[in-house]
């Protein structure tokens, strides 16, 4: 038997392995994939199994062995080689791209240093620089008149609640929100459960599907989700929303939260926030604002009037490991009365947030659901500090100006059409085949069933060419029954170069695909 005086390190790292890896992350982070480079090198899973074969394999035996550092290095290898490569300038397919290096970074330091943002004793300077931020973004969201923080705001007798939370994603953001809003509404549920009492929560037909998991997951049942028809934008109608109120009362049950949301998934669509926080307030709601993709259009002067009203809500969630290019996830949830969020989430664990230790009145933990809590913070406020507001201006302002180009691109090409209106950074459009080009002014308004099933089997087909020769990466998704790609801007080193190359590709593609869909 050993004795427990001998040194023994559990776990013996190799030293060569670590810096590997590091060099690997270093080395791409340096020098990131550009114009020519594949977006993707894309394997099956068959040939991604093959690959790992020659390293570490991708299973686990029953009895894992230990591999040499070369190997696991190489393993890396393969990892970072066959990964969609998201900084790359023709990644446009998701509301992510292009991380801001400095937040990468800054999220390698987070974990360096290892520590749950739950308390000020484990998390010092971060808890710090949590109150800083959620200040600054409360104040440019207008839930407060200023962002500055000092440490008589923060800690002492007359310090202010830090007005939100940072939440592992958007989904969970408005989860929390919702719960907040059923607090306020029904305070005894927290305690006594619920009592069968039916409470709605409204949303637009183009909001986010976290609005119906969160339903589900508070017990309110997903049904409790009434969808409201939108605009030809795709923006709330404030009065579609008036009568769905009125039916609701009509059925007995009762109204208990609006989610309006600010740049929806697919059009970007902003719905009406002031119209709907005046149904708001007539009625007693909660409004929630989904500003995950859109919120950050506050960050600049030019397109913040799409958010005019978000100051009279209640809750605003707001993800910053999108447009702002923070790696995910980054989502910060604002609320207005932040008094209330120790009432609804606190239970008091006495063995880690003991009233009588030192600051302890800055410990978050008990303000949120979560226990552990990554501190996402540290990015934001590196990044933030390093580009200034101006910075993060010229990003959305950048995004925003390719969307244009885009825009106006596929208006002037015979080879595009626009799929309804779109707005802000999102584009959606289709390819068009030679044959439906000069008849007509406007070729979708009139296409057969046929027609249609095949221009929707088209997306799919040309997605497929992109991904298998790494050409660019751009998402599809049907309107209306029948598939569209949709290009979407933040990523700030794309150019108007790139924005060309992707439609010239789509267009070749489309060429060589549309005849063998007949
Ligand atoms: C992305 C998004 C969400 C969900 O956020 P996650 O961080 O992915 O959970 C919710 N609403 C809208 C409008 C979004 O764009």
């Amino acid at each position: 038997m050993r004795e427990m005086s001998e040194p023994v390190d559990p776990t013996p790292t190799s030293d060569e392995l670590v810096r590997g890896l590091a060099g690997l992350a270093r080395d791409h982070l340096l020098d990131p994939p550009a114009g020519a480079d594949p977006v993707i090198d894309f394997a099956s899973p068959a040939e991604l199994f093959a690959t790992f074969d020659r390293s570490v394999g991708l299973g686990f035996a029953a009895d894992a062995a230990p591999h040499p550092p070369g190997a696991v290095l190489a393993a890396a290898r393969s990892l970072m080689d066959h990964s969609v490569q998201t900084r790359h300038p023709r990644f446009l397919n998701q509301n992510f791209a292009g991380p801001d290096p400095v937040s990468i970074v800054g999220d390698w330091i987070g974990a360096v240093l290892n520590t749950t943002g739950a308390t000020f004793e484990a998390a010092p300077v971060f808890t710090l620089q949590e109150a800083a931020v959620l200040a600054k973004l409360a104040h440019l969201a207008g839930y407060r008149a200023g962002p500055e923080v000092d440490a008589a705001t923060v800690d002492g007798p007359t310090a202010q609640i830090a007005p939100g939370m940072f939440c592992p994603g958007g989904s969970t953001a408005t989860l929390y929100a919702l719960q907040l809003a059923r607090h306020r509404l029904r305070p005894a549920v927290n305690q006594a459960g619920a009592d069968g009492e039916k409470l709605v929560i409204f949303v637009s037909t183009a909001g986010h599907y976290s609005a119906k998991k969160s339903a589900a997951l508070l017990g309110l049942g997903s049904d409790a989700v009434v969808e409201i028809i939108t605009d030809r934008d795709g923006a709330m109608r404030p009065k579609a929303l008036d009568r769905a109120i009125a039916e609701c009362h009509v059925r007995g049950e009762t109204p208990m939260a609006v989610i309006a949301t600010a740049g929806t998934t697919v059009t970007a669509a902003f719905d009406p926030i002031d119209e709907i926080a005046d149904r708001c307030e007539q009625h007693g709601l909660w409004l929630h604002v989904d500003g995950c993709y859109g919120g950050s259009a506050l960050f600049s002067p030019g397109e913040r009037h799409r958010l005019a009203g978000v100051e009279r809500s209640d809750s605003f969630v707001w993800n910053l490991h999108k447009m702002m290019g923070m790696t995910q996830q980054c989502s910060a949830l604002l609320v207005r009365d932040p008094s209330q969020l120790g009432p609804c989430f606190a239970v008091g664990a006495d063995y880690l947030f003991q009233p009588d230790k030192a600051h302890s009145t800055l410990d978050s933990g008990d303000r949120t659901f979560q226990c552990a809590r990554r501190v996402d913070v540290a990015k934001l406020w590196l990044a933030w500090k390093a580009h200034g507001d101006e910075g993060f201006a010229r990003r959305v302002e950048h995004a925003v100006g390719l969307a244009d180009h885009a825009r106006s691109a596929i208006e002037r090409s015979p080879a595009f059409a626009p799929v309804g209106p779109s707005n802000f950074t999102n584009v959606v459009f289709t390819w068009l085949p030679p044959e439906w080009r000069a008849a007509n002014a406007d070729p979708l308004s009139a296409l057969s069933d046929a027609d249609r099933s095949r221009l929707h089997r088209l997306a799919p087909a040309i997605k497929r060419r992109m991904q298998s020769e790494g050409t660019a990466m751009v998402g599809f998704q049907p309107i209306d029954g029948m598939n569209a790609f949709r290009l979407i801007f933040m990523n700030p080193a794309v150019e108007v170069s790139d924005v060309d190359a992707v439609l010239a590709v789509i267009e070749r593609y489309g060429e060589d695909e549309w005849p063998a869909l007949a």
